[in-house]
C-alpha cells in the first residue's frame, strides 16, 4: 500500500489552557493509507508533554515507510501491521498511532463497512441495533481550560447545553471554582486536577466535589506518587478516581486496578485503536470504569477514537470542537451528543479547502 503524511497548523478556537502552559495552534500529522482503489486516514497531534513534534513524529513514520508499504491490508490484518510496527518503533506511540488509525480506516473501506460494524461483527463487542444508533452511548464532554474563575464561566458561557463539562484544575482555589460555575449550569461536571494535588487534598476536595454533581476526579495525584497515596486515595476518596497519566499503555491497566476506579485511554498514548480496544475489554473486565480521552485534534482522529464508544463509560471526545476550523469532516459532536458519519471505515473525508489552508509544509 502505499503511504503519504499531511502536516497542518489547526488553528484552535481558544487559547488552551492547563496547569502545564498555555498553546493557540497545534501541529497536526495525518498519514494516509492507499490501497485497492480506497484511503484510510489516521491523525496525531504535537506535544510537548510527551516530548512529540511533527518533524519527530513525521521522522518516526518516514523510517518504517518500507515496512507499512510492503504490508498487504488486502489480506493481512491492522492488529499484525500494529505488531510489527510497535517492534519496529520501540515503543513511539504518536506515530505508531497515527499509522494504526489509518490501518484500521483502510482495512474497514476494503471490506464496505463502518468500522464500528466491523468490529461488531467481528464479535468485539455488540452493537446497539443498526450501527448508526448512538442513542445508548455516552455524551462526550466539553472541556474548560484552567483559567481566572470569570474566564472559566465565559468559556461555560459561549457554549450552554452540553449535558457534561470537564473542568481543568490545579489552582490554589479549586473548589470556589467548580462552585462558582456550578452556579450557571445543572450540567454533569467532571474534574481533571491534571496532577496537582496531594492525596490530603484530593480527599478533602473529593467531599467538597462531591455536593457540587461532579462525577469523577481525574489523575489528581502526580503519576510518580507513592503507592501508598494511591491507595489510600482509592479508598477515602470521596469521589471515583480515574487514572489519565498512570494509565498510558497497555501494561499499566492491570496497575490500576486498586488504585483507580476507572482509566482514562487515549489512542495516541497507547499507541492507536489496536492497543485501545485491548485495554477497554481488559479495564472492563477488571470492574474498572472506561473512558476514551483524546488530545487537541481534528476531526480525522476523533472519528477513529469514536469507533470505540459501545466499550465506553465516560467520552472526552471534544478535540476537534475546540478548533476554529477543521480539514477533515467525520463525526459531528453537538453539544455532547456524537453523531457518527455514515461512509465506511471511520468515515472521514478531507475538506479539501479548509486542509489546503492549513497545510504546512
Ligand atoms: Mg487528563
Amino acid at each position: 500500500m502505499r503511504l503519504t503524511l499531511h502536516r497542518f497548523a489547526l488553528p484552535l478556537a481558544r487559547p488552551f489552557t492547563i496547569s502545564r502552559g498555555s498553546i493557540d495552534t497545534r501541529g497536526s500529522l495525518i498519514v494516509e493509507l492507499s490501497d485497492g482503489g480506497q484511503t484510510g486516514l489516521g491523525e496525531v497531534t504535537e506535544n510537548s508533554y510527551y516530548d512529540q513534534t511533527l518533524d519527530s513524529m513525521s521522522a518516526a513514520v518516514e523510517g518504517v515507510r518500507s515496512l507499512v508499504e510492503r504490508f498487504d491490508l488486502t489480506v493481512g490484518r491492522p492488529e499484525e501491521l500494529w505488531s510489527e510496527l510497535a517492534s519496529a518503533l520501540g515503543g513511539n506511540m504518536f506515530p505508531l498511532c497515527a499509522l494504526d488509525q489509518a490501518a484500521h480506516d483502510l482495512h474497514a473501506r476494503l471490506q464496505g463497512l463502518p468500522l464500528r460494524a466491523l468490529w461488531s461483527r467481528d464479535g468485539l463487542f455488540t452493537l446497539p441495533g443498526v450501527a448508526e444508533a448512538t442513542s445508548s452511548f455516552p455524551d462526550s464532554s466539553y472541556t474548560i481550560g484552567i483559567d481566572t474563575p470569570d474566564e472559566m464561566l465565559a468559556r461555560l458561557d459561549e457554549r450552554p447545553g452540553w449535558s457534561v463539562y470537564k473542568i481543568k484544575l490545579g489552582t490554589p482555589n479549586d473548589v470556589e471554582i467548580v462552585r462558582r460555575l456550578r452556579d450557571h449550569t445543572d450540567a454533569l461536571f467532571r474534574v481533571d486536577a491534571n496532577c496537582a494535588w496531594t492525596a490530603e487534598e484530593t480527599i478533602e476536595n473529593s467531599k467538597a466535589l462531591a455536593e457540587l454533581n461532579v462525577e469523577f476526579i481525574e489523575q489528581p495525584l502526580p503519576a510518580d506518587a507513592s503507592d501508598d497515596d494511591k491507595r489510600i486515595v482509592f479508598e477515602q476518596s470521596a469521589l471515583p478516581i480515574v487514572a489519565d497519566e498512570n494509565c498510558l499503555v497497555e501494561a499499566n491497566v492491570e496497575l490500576c486496578h486498586g488504585r483507580f476506579h476507572g482509566v482514562n485511554v487515549k489512542l495516541s498514548k497507547c499507541g492507536g485503536l489496536t492497543p485501545a480496544l485491548r485495554m477497554l475489554k481488559q479495564a472492563r473486565s477488571l470492574g474498572l470504569r472506561t473512558m476514551l480521552g483524546c488530545m487537541i485534534e481534528s476531526s480525522a482522529g476523533i472519528s477513529a477514537a469514536a469507533q470505540l464508544l459501545p466499550l465506553l463509560d465516560y467520552a472526552d471526545l471534544d478535540g476537534a470542537v475546540l478548533l476554529r476550523e477543521d480539514p477533515v469532516r467525520g463525526v459531528r459532536i453537538k453539544k455532547g451528543r456524537i453523531e457518527f458519519s455514515m461512509r465506511p471505515g471511520t468515515g472521514v473525508e478531507f475538506e479539501t479547502e479548509i486542509a489546503n489552508r492549513l497545510r504546512l509544509p
